[in-house]
């Protein structure tokens, strides 16, 4: 890997707070423009093919969403009890969970159960299939926890499919306005979960600011740039790329706290999409562990147990 020379302090090149947007909702096309993205990537790619079979469970996530029965969400009264508490309105780890979701799971579940898979794949889903209900809650419980040393690397694709779907539904549905800023600047401010990864916007149609991305209900949130995103330190700071690659992922290290999070500039390649870029580049995964530094956030639909 090839360290880069840090040239911008913190807030730098970015526009007054008040002008920033600050929350941007998941979009309810996420999972098809994800799951395109999965299928692109996975022309050629040593993990081809686990990465077009996420492709085919990315697409059950989108038709899920489509067909996604409408719930009571929490309430004005909740959301300004929320708000005055600095708490996130959809924490995963507080909020009580809605039975809606384990129905979707079956409905993903079923909708893989008609692509060709291989036996392996077809044995977990039927396995889920017959899961009890006491059993599923207690893995999203953990799952949500970010407690993975119980989850099976083969059943947690499913389960946090199904999750992120829930979770999507309802952050996309209550739109940014309800939502404020955590004191907490690294958790997403809607349901209280780590970043998957970071995008910074190209510098023409996004001044080049920094969002995070939630693992859990996709939206992002705006986060000033050379900025620690677990810990907040502004340094040891060190950006990393893979030797013969476009720079367009990037990896930000800290030493304070010794984590790291990976930045997909957009303005070296638009179509980077947050989950399927971060799956697409295990490698720098596998340098940073072997490097003794741990994820700041989770990709749900792969176990790091299995890297
Ligand atoms: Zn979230
Ligand atoms: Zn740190």
């Amino acid at each position: 890997m090839n360290p880069e020379t840090r040239i911008l302090e913190p807030g730098q090149i970015e526009a007054p707070a008040g002008q920033i947007r600050f929350l941007i909702p998941p979009g309810r096309d996420l999972f098809a423009r994800r799951a395109d993205r999965l299928r692109h990537l996975s022309h050629g790619h040593p993990m081809g093919e686990y990465l077009a079979f996420l492709a085919l469970l990315v697409d059950a996530q989108q038709e899920t969403l489509n067909q996604f029965p409408a719930l009571t969400l929490p309430d004005k009264a909740e959301q300004a009890l929320c708000r005055r508490h600095g708490m996130p309105l959809l924490g995963s780890r507080s909020m009580h969970r809605n039975p809606a979701w384990r129905t979707e799971l079956t409905n993903i579940l079923q909708k893989m159960n008609k692509a060709a898979l291989p036996p392996a794949a077809s044995e977990t889903i039927a396995c889920l299939l017959k899961a009890s209900e006491n059993r599923l809650e207690e893995m999203a419980d953990r799952i949500l926890a970010g407690d993975l040393s119980d989850i099976s690397p083969q059943e947690l694709p499913f389960v946090a499919a199904a999750l992120q779907v829930y979770w999507v539904y309802m952050a996309s549905t209550l739109g940014e306005d309800v939502f404020d800023r955590l004191d907490q600047g690294g958790i997403c401010p809607v349901c209280g979960s780590y970043p998957t990864s970071g995008i910074i916007s190209s510098t023409e149609t996004g001044q080049g600011l920094r969002y995070l991305n939630c693992s859990l209900c996709a939206s992002q949130w705006h986060m000033v740039r050379i900025k620690c995103s677990n810990c907040e330190s502004t340094h040891g700071i060190n950006h990393f790329i893979l030797e013969g690659s476009n720079g367009a992922v990037k990896v930000e290290s800290c030493d304070d706290c010794n984590s790291y999070l990976k930045l997909l500039y957009l303005e070296k390649d638009r179509h980077m999409e947050t989950v399927a870029d971060d799956l697409a580049t295990l490698t720098l995964d596998m340098l940073m562990d072997n490097d003794g530094k741990s994820r700041c956030g989770p990709n749900l639909l792969f176990h790091p147990g299995i890297r």
